[in-house]
């Protein structure tokens, strides 16, 4: 089991992809569920201040991940919603709507069945702390803000989209607050999670020095008996 938390922006998914490649785990994105979520409510008009509501639509939210043609695929009650989840505005929405206790609770069930048999990297906020905190290797992954407002910049550039990268850094600035400074799991590292500022390293750095912490590397914790 391997947890990488991190805030927005830092490479978690790039990091986490390339390493369930590597090691032939699973790749299970906890971000998408929250952002699956806020598709689904406004699929249904239910308000992201809602949180019973919110906590109905998770429970009965069916979330699969597949891959189609080697790319990672969310499957949202059976439709493929992985271009949806990078919708303007959803980012924001997930995040409002993941700051309820009751929300959090549905969907760190659904995380632990999907993670729980092991063989997977997950990547989220609250993997080392909450979700699995028996993880064999828990990597929290930080970059300055600069650095990864231009991520994402980039990130949108390649897609053909031209976002100012000022209102890019405002964004992840105020998601970054919201994550860090609410009651129920906020983003933090696990005392036992090995901290990376990827600020000045490139993505295939940041993947060695992961590989470097596993289990029969010689510096992870020893595998389950
Ligand atoms: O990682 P991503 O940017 O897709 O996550 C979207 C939002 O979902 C985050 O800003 C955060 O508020 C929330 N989230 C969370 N816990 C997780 C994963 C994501 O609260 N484990």
């Amino acid at each position: 089991m391997i947890a990488i938390d991190g805030p927005s922006g830092v490479g978690k998914s790039t990091i986490s992809q390339a390493l369930a490649q590597r090691t032939g785990c699973r790749y299970i994105d906890t971000g998408a569920m929250y952002r699956a979520l806020a598709l689904l409510a406004r699929k249904r008009e239910v308000s992201v201040d809602d949180a019973a509501g919110l906590a109905g639509l998770a429970r009965e939210m069916r979330i699969g991940f597949t891959v189609t043609d080697g790319a990672p695929t969310v499957m949202l009650n059976g439709e493929d919603v992985t271009p949806a989840l990078r919708l303007p505005g959803v980012s924001e929405e997930a995040s409002r709507l993941s700051r309820f206790p009751e929300v959090r609770r549905v969907l760190v069930e659904k995380q632990r069945e999907l993670g729980g048999r092991g063989n997977v990297v997950m990547e989220g906020r609250d993997i080392g702390t909450v979700v699995l905190p028996e993880a064999d290797v828990k990597v929290f992954l930080d970059a300055e803000p600069e650095e990864r407002a231009k991520r994402r910049y980039l990130q949108w550039k390649e897609k053909g989209i031209e976002v100012a990268q000022e209102q890019l850094a405002r964004e992840i600035l105020t998601r970054d607050r919201r994550d860090r400074t609410r009651k129920v799991a906020p983003l933090a590292p696990a005392p036992d999670a090995v901290l990376i500022d990827t600020t000045n390293l490139d993505p295939g750095q940041v993947l060695d020095r992961i590989v470097a912490l596993l289990p029969g590397k010689g510096r992870g914790k020893a595998p389950k008996a």
